[in-house]
Order: C-alpha cells, then structure tokens, then sequence
C-alpha cells in the first residue's frame, strides 16, 4: 500500500506524524472506529489496527470516522492538490524527481505547486520528498543490516553526499550516530 509497510505506518501514527495525513487511515478493530495517522487519540494495541488507503475502503469494511481528528472531512482544492501529490512522490521516491516532473504529473505549473504546497504543509514538493526519503532511511537503519550505501540508494538518493548532507539537516546526526544510538 502506497509503498509503506505495515511497519512503517506503525512507526509514523505513534509519531502521530501529520505529513502522512491522507495516505492512508488507521482502522482499530476493538472500536470499528478509523482516524488519520495523525490523530492523538490514545494509541490501539497493534494487534487490533489494520490500514486502509482510502476512507471508501474503510467505510466499506465497517468503520466510523473518528470524532476527533474527523478523517472524513472534505478536502478542499488545495489540500486534494497537496495530497495527490504526497501520494505520487510516495510512490515514486526512488526516482530522480524533478520539480517539473511532479508539476506535468499534478497537471499545474511548477510555480503554482510550490507555492500551495508552502501554504498548505510549509514544506515544498522538494522537502517533502526528502522527508519521505530520510524516514525511509530512519527505517533501514532502524530494522535492517543494509550498509548506508545501500540504504542511500534503497532510499531514494542519489548520491552518498547528498544523503549524509540531507539526513543530517532533518536528523541532526550521521546515519552511523543515529544507529549507534538506538
Ligand atoms: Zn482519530
């Protein structure tokens, strides 16, 4: 599902982590009841949480919105832009995504994607996608004996320089520090 395990959806709703907010929807099992990952209602067991990609899916296998964090409150135009694209960078973070890559696919100019994407998140495509990528790294280094340069790559980046440059700006430490401290 859009590229993220059922581990790392775990990681990111106890991080109760907004920017993953219309990826997917966390569904607890015990109260039929599903949330954004974002939601800081107090955390499910594990063992009673499924995810779904979409609130149709979730409706469809039985489940109430949240009356807290409200998942099923309409987007508007700028935040279905935003979401559309977080979801196509999601999927396609591997590549050597360009600004204009992800603005022909949004079908806007490039200028005007930045600029709702700022107002709506206060990151720019571009950050984003790094997040994206370095909470993938986080996750290797996390459950995987990969070395960093394969992690670098598994993650999306091009080039060692850039990861190292890059996870330290967002982690505050090398990837070798962050393992070494976990
Ligand atoms: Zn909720």
């Amino acid at each position: 599902m859009a590229n993220l395990s059922f581990e790392e959806m775990w990681e990111k709703i106890m991080a109760c982590d907004s920017s993953y907010d219309g990826l997917f929807y966390t569904a607890v099992k015990t109260t039929k009841i599903y949330c954004r990952p974002s939601c800081r209602s107090r955390k499910p067991k594990k063992i009673n949480v499924d995810f779904y990609e979409t609130i149709t899916e979730a409706i469809e296998a039985g489940f109430r919105a949240c009356k807290r964090c409200q998942p099923d409150t309409g987007l508007s135009p700028q935040m279905e832009l935003v979401t559309g694209v977080k979801s196509f960078l999601l999927m396609h973070y591997k590549k050597p995504l360009i600004l204009q890559d992800i603005a022909d696919h949004a079908g806007v100019s490039p200028f005007y994607l930045e600029r709702q994407f700022k107002q709506a998140t206060s990151d720019t495509p571009r950050t984003y996608l790094e997040k994206v990528r370095v909470d993938k790294a986080v996750h290797l280094l996390k459950h995987s004996s990969l070395t960093n340069l394969e992690i670098c790559y598994e993650a999306g980046f091009q080039s060692t320089s850039n990861f190292y440059k890059v996870f330290r700006t967002m982690m505050n430490c090398s990837p070798n520090e962050y393992r070494r401290l976990r």
